[in-house]
C-alpha cells in the first residue's frame, strides 16, 4: 500500500463539478483580481469564524505582513513570536521592518509557552503573534490577557486553524487579527495561492482592504504606501465552493486523528498529540514525537508511507536570523521539537485501511529493533 503524505488530487475529484462550474463562471464575467467573488467567499468566511470582516489577501505570509503594516509596526519594534512556526511568521515581522523576538514552546501541546511570554517583553514590544501550530489553538484566553496586561496587539497566525475553536470561540478573533493561509496544502486550500485576515475591527478592516490595493480606496488616489496583495478572483471562486465542505472535512480529519491515537496505543516508543481541555484541533498535522526518528522516516519510506518534519530547524537557529545571535541550546524545547517531531499522512480523504497501515508500519519498525 502507497500512503501518501497529502491527497489533493481525491479531493479535487470528489467535487469536480462544483469547481469546475466555479471557474467557469470566473472566466464567463472576467472577474479575476479580488471583484465579486473574492467578496462574496470574504463574507462567508467571515461568518465561518463569527466575525465581522475579512480581506482576501494573496498568502499567507501578505495576511501576516497586512497587519503589520496596517498596525505601522517597524524599525525600533519587537514582536514575539514562537520559535516552532513556518519561517513565515518571523519574516513577516522583518519584513515590516521589525525584530522578531523568540520564545519557547510548552511541551504538551507544542504552542508558545506562555510562562516564557513575559521574560521578553521589552519596552520595544508592540505585538505578540501567537501561532495555533498544526490546528492546535494556543492558550489563546492567557496570551490575550497578558497582551493586555502590558497594552500590546494580539495577532494569530491561523495559517494551520481553520475553524478551531478554544471553549467555543473561532481561533483568529481572541486577538485583534487572525491571519490566514490558503496555501493549496492547507486545511483550506486554493489552486494556487491565497490568504486572508479577519477582524472584528471595522478601522483595520479599511486601512487593511486599502493596503492590500495599493493604499487606495478609489482607484488611482493612493492615500498611503500599500502593496500589491489582492487575492485573485478564481481562487475566490474556489475557496467559496471548498469552505462548504470545510466543516465535514474537518471532522475527517478529527475521526483520523483519534484513528491514529487508537491504532498507535500499544506502540510505546510513540507519543500521540493530545488536545489542550477546551481546545478543538483541526489537524492541519497530525504529529508525533518519536525516538530514532531519521531510521523510523527511513524505513516507512521503503514501505511507502510518505512522511513530513515541521520544521527541521526552528526560527531562531535559521540562517536568515544568524544577526539576532540566538544559539542552539537557547530554545531547548523548540530545538527537542525539530529533532523528534514526525508528521503522519492527513487530510480528510485518508481511510481507515491507511491508516492501519501506517500504524501497523511504524510499530513493525519497533518490533523489529
Ligand atoms: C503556511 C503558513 C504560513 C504562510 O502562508 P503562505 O500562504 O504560504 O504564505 C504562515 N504561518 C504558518 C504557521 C504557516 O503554516
Amino acid at each position: 500500500m502507497k500512503v501518501n503524505f497529502l491527497d489533493l488530487k481525491t479531493q479535487y475529484l470528489n467535487i469536480k463539478p462544483e469547481i469546475d462550474d466555479a471557474i467557469q463562471q470566473v472566466l464567463d464575467r472576467s472577474a479575476f483580481a479580488a471583484g465579486p467573488f473574492v467578496k462574496a467567499f470574504e463574507e462567508h468566511f467571515a461568518a465561518a469564524h463569527q466575525c465581522k470582516f475579512c480581506v482576501g489577501v494573496n498568502s499567507g505570509t501578505a495576511a501576516l505582513h497586512i497587519v503589520m503594516m496596517a498596525l505601522e509596526i517597524g524599525p525600533g519594534d519587537e514582536v514575539i513570536v514562537p520559535a516552532n512556526t513556518f519561517f513565515a511568521t518571523p519574516e513577516a515581522v522583518s519584513l515590516a521592518g521589525a525584530k522578531p523576538v523568540f520564545v519557547d514552546h510548552e511541551p504538551d501541546y507544542y504552542n508558545i509557552d506562555v510562562n516564557l511570554i513575559e521574560k521578553a517583553i521589552t519596552p520595544k514590544t508592540r505585538a505578540i503573534i501567537a501561532v495555533n501550530l498544526y490546528g492546535q489553538p494556543a492558550q489563546l484566553d492567557k496570551v490575550k490577557a497578558l497582551a493586555d496586561k502590558h497594552h500590546l496587539v494580539l495577532v494569530e497566525d491561523c495559517a494551520q486553524s481553520h475553524l478551531a475553536t478554544l471553549n467555543g470561540q473561532s481561533t483568529g478573533t481572541f486577538g485583534l487579527a487572525g491571519c490566514f493561509s490558503f496555501y493549496p496544502g492547507k486545511n483550506l486550500g486554493a489552486y494556487g495561492e491565497g490568504g486572508a485576515v479577519i477582524t472584528n475591527d471595522e478601522a483595520l478592516y479599511k486601512k487593511m482592504m486599502m493596503l492590500r490595493d495599493h493604499g487606495s480606496a478609489q482607484k488611482y488616489h493612493h492615500d498611503l504606501i500599500g502593496h500589491n496583495y489582492r487575492l485573485e478572483g478564481m481562487q475566490g471562486a474556489i475557496l467559496d465552493v471548498k469552505l462548504k465542505h470545510l466543516p465535514q472535512w474537518t471532522e475527517a480529519r478529527r475521526r483520523n486523528a483519534n484513528l491514529y491515537r487508537k491504532y498507535l496505543a500499544p506502540v510505546k516508543e510513540v507519543v500521540v498529540p493530545q488536545e489542550m481541555p477546551g481546545a478543538k484541533h483541526v489537524y492541519h498535522i497530525f504529529c508525533i514525537r518519536v525516538p530514532r526518528r531519521e531510521e523510523l522516516i527511513k524505513f516507512l519510506s521503503e514501505n511507502q508511507v510518505y512522511t513530513g518534519i515541521h520544521y527541521p530547524i526552528p526560527c531562531h537557529l535559521q540562517n536568515a536570523y544568524a544577526s539576532l545571535g540566538y544559539k542552539t541550546g537557547d530554545l531547548p524545547v523548540s530545538e527537542q521539537f525539530a529533532d523528534q517531531l514526525l508528521s503522519l499522512p492527513m487530510c480528510e480523504v485518508l481511510t481507515e485501511e491507511e491508516i492501519i497501515y501506517v500504524c501497523d508500519t511504524i510499530k513493525r519498525f519497533y518490533a523489529a529493533s
